[in-house]
């Protein structure tokens, strides 16, 4: 295995100052690095997207592991310490650089692939997002790990009723399994943001059949958008909404977090598409 010089290293030879606007906050403990690189599983000649590497930190522990990994970093700063360990394992590191919001990632990867990142938090919920609202399913990715910032991660797991229980979840678990795999201390990263952070993993799961994710998005949008409010009065401007609740035996009195996931699907279905 090559032998890597310490990630403090790299980062002082190559003057990477972490960048607030970039969303910049490093690991560089690498046995915790080596466990999240755990998390997806077996990598050995898999396909691993990585958002972000930065200093490379994630990038050497998922190559370690044994992946393929193609990793997007959007600051060119970057690249000459990325490009060392690219030659530290051959033919295994391919770096784009570029605006991972920009980037057809299932184009640019050509065949399944996992996706592991320590997502930088300006765009984690925009890039979570697209990677699970397609109506195609199961995707082209076959897992997700993924660093939130501790609350978004509690949003993505949440469970009916609990108060971070929303659009978020319901987009998560409605077709894959969603779990928090690690919860990873401020301290551990350079510098410290201000929050808690978190691992999640997420798995695609059988989609409910006849759902198109367009309605059940706009659905969870309007019932979430006014949280406090009834369903009869949140759901007042979804055609044909408070017809399918009364069918589906749905009280219009209930609230939106009061709604499992199934009762949200079985909305959707009631409605199709529109
Ligand atoms: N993976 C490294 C680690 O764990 O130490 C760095 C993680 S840091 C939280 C986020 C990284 O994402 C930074 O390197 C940042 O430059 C990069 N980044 C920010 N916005 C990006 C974007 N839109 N597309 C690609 N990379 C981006």
């Amino acid at each position: 295995m090559a032998d890597l010089p310490p990630l403090r290293e790299v980062i002082a030879k190559h003057g990477l100052s972490a960048s607030k606007a970039l969303g910049q906050n490093f690991l560089l403990d690498e046995q915790l690095l080596d466990r999240i690189a755990r998390i997806p599983g077996e990598l050995t000649d898999k396909a691993v997207l990585e958002i972000g590497p930065g200093p490379g930190g994630l990038t050497r522990a998922l190559l370690r592991a044994g992946a393929r990994v193609t990793a997007i970093e959007r600051d060119a700063r970057c690249l000459p310490a990325l490009a060392e360990l690219a030659e530290a394992f051959p033919g295994k590191l391919r770096v784009i650089e570029g605006d991972a919001l920009e980037v057809d990632h299932a184009a640019l990867m050509g065949e399944p692939f996992a996706i592991a990142s320590n997502l930088p938090y300006n765009v984690g919920t925009a890039l979570f997002t697209r990677w699970m609202d397609g109506q195609d399913w199961p995707p082209a990715w076959t897992s997700l790990t993924l660093m939130f910032q501790r609350e978004v991660a509690d949003r993505i797991v949440a469970a009916p009723g609990s108060g971070t229980y929303g659009r978020l979840a319901v987009l998560a678990q409605w077709r894959a399994e969603a779990k928090l795999a690690m919860k990873v201390h401020r301290s551990a990263f350079t510098p410290p943001p201000k929050v808690m952070s978190a691992v999640v993993h997420v798995v695609p799961a059988a989609a409910p059949e006849d759902i198109q994710a367009v309605t059940l998005s706009r659905i969870t949008e309007a019932a979430f958008g006014q949280r406090r409010k009834m369903l009869r009065q949140s759901l007042k401007g979804v055609s044909g909404a408070l017809a399918a609740m009364e069918s589906l035996g749905i009280a219009p009195e209930r609230r939106a977090e009061t709604l499992s996931i199934a009762e949200f699907v079985a909305l959707a279905r009631a409605l199709g598409p529109r």
